[in-house]
């Protein structure tokens, strides 16, 4: 029996462009530098992540202050309300988020295996990553009871109680389980130090760190293949 445990964003659907085009089309100027935006907007994100999950900031707010801090640090022309702006901006795009058809019919074959159990580990605020579950339609393959929200949990990624208590939903030993996600420290670090296996789909191409997931793939063809390879 094997385990398949998987982040949604940036892993299930691509969230990086959908930030970049919110923010073109709020601020009406092209942004000259894609990769250094989202890697300076995911650094703010990691800042206040723990107040997102707890309730304590909604979502819009804390998406506003991460646009409005990328925005100034890249000296783009912003006024301190297109932060908001371009949140909600962003909100609307995620609304079309779909999984590829690619994914769906690698996942339709993975839960079909009886030797397989697919379940997700999310980090975020509880009520946002549930209308994602339901916006990407992950019930056709997931059930509810394998869906871990860090938001539901008084744990953060990569905390070590969020694996374990993956492995007691699921009934699987670390030797039996896979991590899939994007982030390196929330995702894969946190998976080796629990012993798990992992696959890591680095979309920012960024330098290999000194633990290796078992399989690093770089975009999504390969993130697709590498699935299909390793379990089916
Ligand atoms: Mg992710």
């Amino acid at each position: 029996m094997r385990g398949i445990v998987f982040d949604i964003d940036d892993t299930l659907y691509c969230r990086q462009d959908m930030l970049v085009q919110a923010a073109e089309t709020v601020l009406g100027v092209k942004v000259p530098d894609w990769p250094l935006f989202i890697s300076i907007f995911y650094e703010k994100s990691d800042i206040n992540m723990a107040q997102l999950e707890s309730g304590e900031v909604s979502t819009r707010d804390i998406n506003g202050w991460r646009y409005n801090e990328t925005f100034r640090l890249l000296s783009l022309p912003y006024k301190p309300e297109d932060g908001g702006r371009a949140a909600d901006a962003y909100l609307e795009l995620q609304s079309h988020m779909f999984i590829s058809d690619e994914l769906a019919s690698v996942l339709d074959k993975l839960a079909q295996d009886p030797e397989i159990k697919l379940a997700i580990l999310t980090a975020g605020e509880s009520r946002h990553q549930w209308n994602k579950v339901d916006m990407l339609g992950l019930d056709r393959w997931f059930d509810r009871s394998s869906v871990i929200v860090t938001g539901d949990t008084p744990y953060t990624k990569p905390d070590v109680e969020l694996f374990s208590m993956m492995e007691s939903r699921l009934g699987l030993s670390p030797s039996e389980l896979w991590m899939i996600g994007d982030n390196y420290d929330k995702d894969i670090a946190g998976a080796i130090t629990s012993g798990w296996h992992s696959l890591w789909l680095n979309r920012r191409g960024i330098p290999d760190p000194d633990a290796l997931p078992d399989i690093t793939v770089l975009n999504d063809d390969e993130f697709v293949s590498a699935l299909a390879k390793e379990f089916t």
